[in-house]
């Protein structure tokens, strides 16, 4: 408002106010309008690793990371899977912060069940306890809008953004394109300042057929071809659209054989949610063994997987605050899956994002906040959304775990 006030008086103009600064004197001018009002148009692309762009080489991709201001990696929290990472990039929070531990899990605060594929769960805001972005962006009478993200479906603290779409997983890539385009353009009170949007297709080839197939390639290229038309037609428009491109994890392919079967009783004496790399599992109440029992006996048989009370997950992972994660949760050695009825992917995430680099996943920013053709090393997601509430001039109101400090080099001074 500061920044506003400034230009307004710079100008001497008597109609510079926040709904009325498209035209400066009668014309458009894209930089001064900039100064007025920020726009980020935040873009995930589900799976893709952070070393894609010099794999693959996609067209566009590789241009605009070159000349973007990017990390090295960026390092997903913990679990590394969709849910909890783009709840984390969103909300700045680590998932037992956030409440989204996992694509499935149990809350026992709430006795329900969670899970991505359930659009009541998805939509109901009593599992998520901290604020996406553009809630606090709505509470700051910043207009904002998703074209798919994780959350958006549900009314969170009383908000949802003010435009928003139901996810559907096999829609066609040109009608986001185009509703994104037509957000943009509309009129001034009503646009929005702030959009997400989301394709998955790049986390679902790696999985399916793995990280050096030819359908991966296939995909990145498409991919790379939807993201490239989205950004050069917003370029057209008459206003400065900051964009930010990242990914919720890495990907990687393990061998067949690299399954372990977690014993059978497990599932007699707890409710299971389990994803092949991480497995949570929930207490019955008629369980016949203690929770220590139940540990000690499934470690003595465990070979590939460690697991643990989930007070006791190491420190690492910030994940020892909520039971949300299962009274017991077991995580997989690299490039191993566990669970009760065999395995099913070529690819997966979900391991530790420490020791490899092999779940890291991508920031490449361009816009006018930002500085061109820089890179920062490596730092962990929960920094992306104080580095966004900053680019649209929002307070922070609510606590979070990540940090402006982080990202903030990447910014133009
Ligand atoms: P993961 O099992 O972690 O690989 O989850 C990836 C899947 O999350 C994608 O294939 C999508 O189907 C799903 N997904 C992503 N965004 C949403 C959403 N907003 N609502 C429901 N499902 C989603
Ligand atoms: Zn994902
Ligand atoms: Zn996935």
């Amino acid at each position: 408002m500061k920044k506003l006030l400034i230009v307004c008086t710079l100008l001497l103009l008597n109609a510079c106010t926040p709904e009325n600064n498209e035209s400066v004197q009668g014309q458009h001018k894209k930089s001064e309008q900039t100064v007025q009002k920020p726009y980020v148009l935040l873009i995930s692309i589900d799976g893709f690793r952070w070393d894609y762009v010099d794999k693959y080489k996609p067209a566009f991709l590789s241009e605009f990371a070159k000349n973007s201001a990017h990390l090295t990696s960026l390092r997903p929290s913990f679990p590394t899977k969709t849910f909890p990472n783009h709840l984390s990039i969103i909300t700045g929070s680590y998932p037992q912060n956030h409440g989204i531990v996992a694509n499935k899990f149990y809350a026992p605060d709430l006795d329900k069940t969670y899970y991505i594929k359930d659009s009541d769960a998805v939509a109901n805001s009593d599992f998520y306890l901290r604020k996406p972005l553009w809630v606090i962006a709505q509470e700051q009478n910043v207009n904002t809008a998703s074209y798919f993200w994780p959350s958006s479906e549900a009314e969170i603290a009383g908000v949802r953004p003010s435009r928003y779409k139901k996810y559907e997983h096999s829609q066609p890539h040109q009608q986001r394109i185009n509703g994104i385009l037509e957000w943009f353009q509309l009129p001034q009170n009503q646009r929005p300042q702030f959009i997400t949007t989301y394709f998955h297709d790049i986390d679902s080839a790696g999985h399916e057929f793995g990280q050096d197939s030819p359908e991966l390639i296939a995909t990145i290229k498409k991919v790379d071809n939807s993201i490239k038309q989205l950004v050069e037609k917003i370029r057209t428009l008459d206003i400065e659209v900051n964009i930010v491109i990242v990914s919720d994890h890495g990907m990687d392919d393990y061998p067949a054989e690299n399954y372990e079967y977690i014993p059978a009783w497990v599932q007699d004496e707890f409710k299971v949610a389990a994803a092949n790399t991480i497995v949570h599992l929930y207490q019955n109440e008629n369980s016949t063994r203690t929770l220590k029992q139940a540990l000690t006996e499934i470690k003595s048989q465990a070979k590939h997987y460690q697991c643990y009370l989930y007070q006791d997950i190491p420190a690492q992972f910030n994940a020892s605050k909520s039971n949300r994660i299962g009274d017991i949760t077991c995580l997989t050695d690299k490039d191993w899956a566990i669970g009760f009825n065999g395995r099913t992917s070529r690819g997966d995430h979900g391991w530790s994002q420490f020791n490899t680099t092999d779940m890291d996943g991508i920031f490449y920013a361009q816009g006018p906040a930002f500085k061109t053709a820089y890179q920062l090393d490596t730092v962990e997601n929960v920094n992306i959304m104080p580095l966004l509430a900053h680019v649209l001039g929002l307070e922070i109101t609510t606590p979070i775990d990540g940090k402006l400090e982080t990202m903030k080099p990447l910014l133009v001074p």
